[in-house]
């Protein structure tokens, strides 16, 4: 199993291409989701709310810094 994610990926949940490294899934722990699905995942993990999750990600996504900084 090849573990390089330089090339175009499709997320599984919200359909969108990201390339980078991707995310686990939270939900079933091996599903590799997008960044922005994964911080969604985290953000509901400790109970922050839908319309709240979306604040917090068009924040951190516009000041053009990811989670993961390298
Ligand atoms: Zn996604």
């Amino acid at each position: 199993m090849k573990e390089r994610y330089e090339r175009d990926v499709v997320c599984p949940l919200c359909g969108k291409h990201y390339i980078g490294r991707p995310a686990l899934s939270r939900i079933d722990n091996k599903t590799y989701i997008c960044p922005e699905c994964g911080t969604r995942q985290a953000l509901a993990s400790i109970g922050v709310d839908e319309r709240e999750q979306e604040e917090i990600i068009a924040t951190i996504y516009s000041h053009g810094a990811a989670l993961d900084s390298e």
